[in-house]
């Protein structure tokens, strides 16, 4: 037989729709399934299937090739990809497991406004509409001493907005040291331009004086921008001026000061061995008049960018069109403001994950690895280790926190970082010279449980 006839009986032999259909191991798996979306689900196998053949690839039984398809097929879709992972990797704020893990409290209230009706935009007392933002912003007043704050999407469309609302059509000057790729394709001179805002870059890569700022201020200046460097550092002969310097002269010339902030924290990190993150607080208190920052990284709260500072700008930013494009939904409200409440309370380093992590003592987290390690099953090949966490999520490059961990010798670490992966609960090691560790301070309080059995499991 060629390859040609071969290929022509192999098409030959697909089943039909009906005949996948009928199968007893396909009718039993689907009974769940709409009736459509089963139909459409076995046609795309079908032609999965199909284009296999026609690639030349050969296949033994065609029919129970489909229908071992369809079977993998529903079962994918009757589990949600976004399962619970427990990271393991020492890495606090993990851009692809998701960022912050919220509070308790924020989980609760986001779930709460999400499955009930809320008074989103509406005043109990008067009955009237209104109120979106002022829960949050009242806080934020008490904890950073901003007037005003608008909650929007994530902080790219923060910064976005703010620049198109405040610069568009005008110059925007910044530090060429802050001319910077925050990551995801996020640069701060693509924003410019995009808002419709002139970049205006001043000083040099490493030294930046006001007077550079000064030098370049025209009748077309929109407001001086300031970016925090989240990612990388520049070391050695370097001058940046003081916020409190930058605001005097932006004040002078009746121009704004706009700041992205990044991260955005309200705590200070240098009590926990970290070097000094720049706060809200701070940025409000040195005059800077627009700070935005994330929702989700040292806020610890969920997704959200939230621009904070003078009453006058943030109106005129809310009343640009774009706000309502990128306005956070009622989820993200409840969840950033039951965070925001954390602070309010003084309850942050207990009750918020991020700091609980970033703040639990290394103590405590040798007892917890000696407690786990007394639960798996006896193996020389596992013991209790000194580790080296992060922060992540871009705050804090290059710095670490010393902490604990298991570390577990094995020949072929990616295999079992793989079978720990892929279990379930999903486990999320960390690799380290031919070692893989799980390390204590980023697992979650009740996800012990699960750790203990997807390790024993996997060095079975
Ligand atoms: C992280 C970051 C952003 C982007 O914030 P998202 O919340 O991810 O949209 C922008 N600017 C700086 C300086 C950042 O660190």
């Amino acid at each position: 037989m060629t390859a040609d006839t071969s290929r022509t009986s192999l098409l030959r032999s697909l089943p039909s729709v009906d005949g996948v259909l009928g199968n007893p191991d396909v009718r039993s798996d689907s009974v769940q399934l709409d009736r459509d979306v089963l139909t459409q689900l076995v046609r795309q196998r079908i032609d999965g299937v199909r284009r296999r053949i026609l690639h030349g690839e050969p296949i033994e039984h065609v029919e129970d090739a489909v229908v071992r398809d369809v079977i993998a097929s529903i079962a994918q879709l009757n589990r949600p990809r976004l399962i619970e992972v427990i990271n393991a990797t020492g890495v606090i704020v993990h851009t692809n497991l998701g960022r912050a893990p919220v509070s308790e409290e924020a989980a609760e209230a986001m779930a709460r406004v999400a499955s009930r009706y809320s008074p989103l935009e509406l005043e109990i007392e008067t009955g009237k509409r209104g109120g979106r933002m002022s829960e949050i912003s009242q806080m934020l007043r008490l904890l950073t001493g901003a007037d005003a704050s608008l909650v929007v999407n994530n902080n790219a469309a923060a910064v976005m907005l703010a620049l198109s609302a405040l610069c568009a059509g005008n110059e925007v000057i910044l530090s060429r040291s802050q001319a910077v790729e925050i990551g995801g394709g996020f640069r701060i001179p693509d924003v410019l331009a995009q808002s419709g805002a002139r970049l205006v870059e001043v000083g040099t890569t490493n030294r930046t004086y006001v007077r550079d700022y000064e030098a370049a201020i025209t009748d077309q200046t929109g407001a001086l921008l300031t970016v925090h460097w989240s990612n990388f550092r520049i070391v050695g002969f370097t001058k940046q001026p003081l916020h409190s310097e930058l605001a005097e002269l932006a004040r002078s010339r009746s121009l704004p000061l706009i700041e992205d902030l990044g991260s955005g924290s309200l705590l200070e990190t240098t009590p926990w061995g970290l070097s000094h993150e720049p706060t809200v607080t701070e940025s409000i208190k040195s005059g800077v008049d627009v700070v935005c920052f994330s929702g989700d990284k040292l806020l610890g709260g969920p997704q959200a960018g939230i621009i904070s500072g003078r009453k006058d700008l943030i109106e005129q930013i809310s009343a640009h069109p774009l706000a309502r494009a990128v306005r956070a939904d009622k989820t993200a409200l409840a969840g950033i403001a039951e965070t925001l409440r954390h602070y309010i309370r003084g309850d942050a380093l207990e009750r918020v994950p991020v700091w609980r992590m970033i703040s639990a003592d290394g103590e405590f987290l040798r007892l917890r690895c000696e407690e786990w390690r007394s639960q798996i099953y006896p193996n020389d090949d596992v013991r209790v280790v000194e580790t080296r966490a992060a922060i992540g999520g871009g705050s804090l490059p290059g710095e670490t926190l010393p902490s604990w961990g298991l570390s577990i010798a094995t020949a072929n670490p990616d295999r079992l970082a793989r079978t720990l992966r892929t279990g379930v609960p999903a486990i999320m090691p960390h690799i380290e010279d031919d070692r893989l560790i799980l390390d204590a301070r980023t697992v979650l309080p009740g996800q012990e449980t699960g750790l203990i059995a997807g390790v024993n499991a996997a060095l079975q």
